[in-house]
């Protein structure tokens, strides 16, 4: 494979119903760095019908070109279509890296493009550099449960493919003054070429938390000991403006809905302000909040590992210190 072909650093330009999932734009801001590093540009890849008109925001993060695929089979997300679409424009355009999302739709498309492309792909990613020896992809990932870091090299094939968790990439501020070029990609698609057809879309009922967004967030863990104590966690959050966290413990405990779950299986987290409340601070859940601005711990054991990533730490009962904390914001 000739390797000098492949250029530009692309990043999948994840819409649902004509917004941008918040994710595309950290990957626009880390797909900056990167392309920086290689001396290439960032060229955002925007699927769907009538969707030219995000091509602009897309360039106010980051994006140096936006190639767009407007086709009306392309209005929902469905895997035949949008592999199809995406792995037709690697081989016109050849890329030498593509970044996803590893959202439900990131998670589904990119190992798809990845075989059909006949290249490699490296899930659920934290951290990526590029070495400055060889000028490949460097992409750091939890292996065996988080109990280590993996750095992996796609050494043979190109594109070089990632999937990046939410909320780990630092986007750019919008900037009104940059100019880039938009693209229109010629799709060919035909309705013979999806197996898959959406009838419908449903909204999810349960009340939804962008743990991604918020600036404060409020965690609960085992520690309460029944689900009813996220009630006492909630009037803290409320408190504060903040919203619910929670860790895997609690979520399997079937105390509250796994969209609250931060750590290595649930959302990775970076508010201004993380209270952990009876969590013991395993690795896993860690890995999800541990470069939040200000971590504060409450825990009755004044050993939990908790309180070595906390940066303000109170041993006791979750049930006496939080009403408490409660009652001094909602006071404020
Ligand atoms: P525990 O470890 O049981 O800790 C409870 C804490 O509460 C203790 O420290 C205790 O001292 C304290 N406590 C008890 N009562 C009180 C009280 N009244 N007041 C104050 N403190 C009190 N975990 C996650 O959170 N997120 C993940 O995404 C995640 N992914 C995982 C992925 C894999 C592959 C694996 C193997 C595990 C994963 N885990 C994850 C699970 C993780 O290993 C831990 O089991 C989990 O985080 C423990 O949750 P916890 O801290 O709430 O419970």
């Amino acid at each position: 494979m000739d390797l000098s072909q492949y250029k530009n650093v692309w990043i999948f330009a994840e819409q649902r119903q004509g917004v941008i999932t918040p994710v595309v734009k950290e990957l626009l801001g880390e797909g900056r760095k990167l392309a920086k590093d290689i001396g290439t540009d960032v060229c955002a890849v925007l699927l769907g019908k009538d969707v030219g008109c995000l091509a602009r925001e897309l360039i106010r993060y980051g994006a140096d070109k936006v190639y767009v695929a407007d086709h009306p089979l392309l209005e929902n997300f469905t895997t035949d279509a949008y592999t199809k679409v995406i792995t037709d424009a690697i081989g016109t355009y050849r890329p030498e890296i593509v970044l996803y999302g590893a959202t439900h739709i990131g998670r589904d498309l990119a190992p798809r493009i990845a075989a059909k492309a006949n290249t490699g792909l490296t899930a659920d990613c934290t951290g990526l550099s590029i070495d400055p020896q060889d000028k490949k992809i460097m992409q750091t990932r939890p292996a065996f449960g988080g109990n280590l870091m993996a750095t992996i090299i796609c050494p043979e094939h190109r594109p070089q493919m990632s999937t990046v968790r939410p909320g780990v990439m630092q986007k750019l501020e919008p900037d009104d003054s940059r100019q880039g070029e938009i693209i229109n990609v010629d799709v060919k698609l035909e309705a013979s070429d999806i197996r898959t057809q959406v009838l419908e879309i449903v909204k999810s009922a349960k009340e939804m938390v962008s743990l991604t967004d918020a600036d404060v967030i409020v965690s609960g863990g085992r520690g309460l000991g029944n689900a009813e104590g996220f009630a006492v966690i909630k009037k803290l959050a409320d408190a504060m403006g903040g919203v619910v966290g929670a860790s895997r413990a609690a979520v399997d405990a079937g105390w509250i809905d796994h969209s609250h779950q931060v750590g290595q299986t649930g959302t990775t987290v970076k508010p201004k302000l993380y209270v952990a409340c009876g969590i013991s601070g395993a690795i896993q859940h860690l890995a999800g909040m541990q470069s939040s601005d200000i971590i504060i711990a409450i825990n009755k054991n004044s050993r939990a590992p908790i309180f070595e990533v906390a940066d303000y730490g109170l041993v006791g009962d979750l049930y006496e210190i939080v009403p408490m904390m409660a009652e001094a914001f909602a006071d404020e």
